[in-house]
C-alpha cells in the first residue's frame, strides 16, 4: 500500500511513488510513499492559506487537546514508532525509541504552551493611553526537514507552529518519510481541521523549491545542508519572509590534561560516533592537550574496539549503518582525503560485512591532524573524527573557535576556572561541560552561531520568537 500525502484534509495518491529502504538491510523495503509534485505543493500551500483565518483564531483548548492527544499517542506507540524510525534511518533501536519519546515530550510541552500564551500591558508614554503587546501567528509556515532525526525535528517544528496558531506545509526528507507520515496521521486523527497541516513528501528540488518560490508561504523553518540553507535564505529575502536555518556543524570537543579520562573518552565516543556520527551536534574535532594526548588516544582505541556495529534493530548494536550509499561514499572519500592530507588513521575506517547487505562502516579516528586540514574544516556527517594535539587551554580554545561553524562546543575538564572560561568564550550556541556535544533537552533553546544557524532559536519557549509576530496596540482610555 502506498502511503499518501495529506492535502486539505484528504489523503492524495499522486502519480508516482518512491520506496523507503532500510539501510541495515537494503533488501528490506520499509514502505512505499506517494511522491508529491510541484502542483501538489501549491495545492497544499493554498489549503494552508485558506485554513489560516479560522485556525489562527481557534480556541486554546482546541489546540491544547489536539497537541496533547498527539503526545499521548506518540508515547503510547513509542516502541513501534521507534522501530520504524530505526528501520528507515539506521540509528539503534534505543536511539530510535529515545527520539520518539522526545517527540512525544515536545508535543506535550507545546500542548502546555497553548495555555500560557501571554502578552504585556504597559502604560503609554502619553497620558490616558494604554499599550498592549501581543503575539500573533505568522501565517503559513513551510517546514523542510532532513533525514537524520526523522521524528524529533518534524515534532520540534510542527508542534510550536500549530501551538501558536499557524498553518503548515510540511516536506520531510525523501529518505525517511515513514516517521513523518506517522506523526501527520496521528495529528490528523487527533482532530486538526482540514488544511491546517499538509504533508507533501517528495523531492527537495521540486516540492521544496515550490515552497521557496511561493509568496503565500510566510515563514520557512529549515534544517539541512548549508547549500540548501542558502537557497532558502535567498528565496526568502526575495519574498520578504521570515526564515530560520539550522545547518552544519564542525563541533569541537576539548580534552584538557586535568580531565577525568573515563568521562572524556565516554563523551568523545558518544559525540563522535553514536547515531553513526550523523548528528549536526556530533563532534568531529577532538582537541587534546599534550599531557593527556597519548593516554586519551590509547583509551579511545580500546573503547572503539569494543563497539558493536551492526543492524540497527539487533539487540546489542551500539552503532547502526550509515544512512545510504551516497553518504557512505562521502564518509569514505573524507577518510581518503584525511590520509592524503597527512593525518594518521589510528583506528577503524573499514567497510564491514554483516548478515544483511547494509552500509556498515567502522568508526574512524585520525590522529596527528591539524585544524587546517579539510577533515577538520568541512562537515563529514559520518562516524569520522580527528584528534588535534594542542599545547594548553588557550590554544585549545583558539582551535575550537577556529571554524566557520558554531553549533555545539564541548570540554572535558575538572577545572572550574577553565570550564567557566570555556562556557563564556566558546563561539557556539550550545556548550557542554563533561558531556557529549550531542544530546540536548526538549524544553530549552537549540541552535547555533556563525555558519551553523540563522534566525531565532528553536525549541522551548524561545520557539515563540519564530512562530509568532509581535503586535503593539495603543488605546485611548
Ligand atoms: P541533507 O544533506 O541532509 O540531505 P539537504 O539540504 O539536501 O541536506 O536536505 C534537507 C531538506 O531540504 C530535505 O528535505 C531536502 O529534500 C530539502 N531540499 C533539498 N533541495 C531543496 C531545494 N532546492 N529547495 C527546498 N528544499 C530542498
Amino acid at each position: 500500500m502506498v502511503q499518501k500525502n495529506l492535502i486539505d484534509g484528504e489523503w492524495i495518491a499522486g502519480s508516482e511513488a518512491f520506496r523507503n529502504i532500510n539501510p541495515s538491510d537494503t533488501n528490506d523495503v520499509v514502505g512505499e510513499y506517494a511522491r508529491a509534485s510541484a502542483d501538489d505543493a501549491r495545492a497544499a500551500i493554498a489549503a494552508a492559506k485558506a485554513a489560516f483565518p479560522a485556525w489562527s483564531r481557534s480556541g486554546i483548548l482546541e489546540r491544547h487537546a489536539i497537541l496533547r492527544k498527539t503526545a499521548d499517542e506518540i508515547l503510547a506507540r513509542k516502541d513501534e514508532l521507534g522501530r520504524l524510525l530505526s528501520r528507515e534511518e539506521g540509528k539503534t533501536l534505543a536511539e530510535g525509541i529515545g527520539e520518539t519519546v522526545r517527540a512525544g515530550q515536545i508535543f506535550d510541552f507545546f500542548a502546555g504552551e497553548c495555555l500560557r500564551l501571554a502578552g504585556e500591558v504597559l502604560p503609554s508614554a502619553r497620558p490616558n493611553i494604554g499599550v498592549e503587546i501581543t503575539r500573533e501567528p505568522v501565517g503559513v509556515v513551510g517546514i523542510i526537514t532532513p533525514w537524520n532525526f526523522p521524528i524529533a525535528i518534524p515534532a520540534w517544528k510542527i508542534a510550536p507552529a500549530l501551538c501558536y496558531g499557524n498553518t503548515v506545509v510540511f516536506k520531510p526528507a525523501e529518505l525517511v518519510p515513514g516517521s513523518s507520515w506517522a506523526i501527520v496521521d496521528i495529528l490528523h486523527r487527533a482532530g486538526l481541521p482540514k488544511g491546517v497541516l499538509n504533508l507533501v513528501m517528495g523531492k527537495g528540488s521540486v516540492v521544496g523549491q515550490a515552497m521557496l518560490d511561493s509568496p503565500d508561504v510566510h515563514a520557512i523553518t529549515f534544517t539541512g545542508s548549508t547549500g540548501t540553507g542558502k537557497r532558502v535564505a535567498l528565496a526568502s529575502v526575495e519574498h520578504n519572509r521570515k526564515y530560520q536555518l539550522e545547518m552544519g556543524g564542525k563541533n569541537p570537543f576539548v580534552v584538557l590534561d586535568d580531565a577525568d579520562l573515563g568521562v572524556a573518552v565516554e563523551a568523545a565516543v558518544n559525540s563522535a560516533f553514536f547515531s553513526t556520527g550523523q548528528r549536526c551536534t556530533a563532534s568531529s574535532r577532538l582537541i587534546v592537550t599534550e599531557g593527556i594526548h597519548d593516554r586519551f588516544v590509547a583509551a579511545m582505541g580500546e573503547r572503539m574496539k569494543g563497539l558493536t556495529i551492526d543492524d540497527a534493530l539487533k539487540a546489542g548494536t551500539q552503532i547502526g549503518p550509515v544512512v545510504d550509499q551516497s553518504q557512505l561514499n562521502q564518509d569514505t572519500d573524507y577518510i581518503a582525503i584525511g590520509k592524503q592530507e597527512g593525518a594518521k588513521l589510528a583506528f577503524g575506517g573499514e567497510l564491514l560485512k554483516r548478515d544483511t547487505p547494509g552500509f556498515y562502516l567502522q568508526p574512524a579516528l585520525f590522529t596527528e591532524a591539524t585544524n587546517a586540514m579539510r577533515i577538520s574544516r568541512e562537515e563529514i556527517f559520518g562516524p569520522v573524527a580527528s584528534v588535534i594535539r594542542v599545547r594548553d587551554y588557550d590554544e585549545a580554545l583558539a582551535v575550537a573557535n577556529d571554524t566557520p561553524f558554531g553549533l555545539s562546543s564541548g570540554i572535558a575538564t575538572t577545572s572550574l576556572k577553565h570550564a567557566t572560561h570555556f562556557k563564556r568564550n566558546a563561539e557556539a550556541g550550545m556548550v557542554m561541560v563533561n558531556l557529549p556535544t550531542a544530546g540536548v533537552d526538549f524544553h530549552v533553546p537549540f541552535g547555533g552561531r556563525k555558519g551553523s544557524s540563522h534566525g531565532s532559536r528553536e525549541q522551548g519557549r524561545y520557539a515563540a520568537e519564530f512562530y509568532t509576530t509581535v503586535k503593539t496596540a495603543y488605546t485611548l482610555a
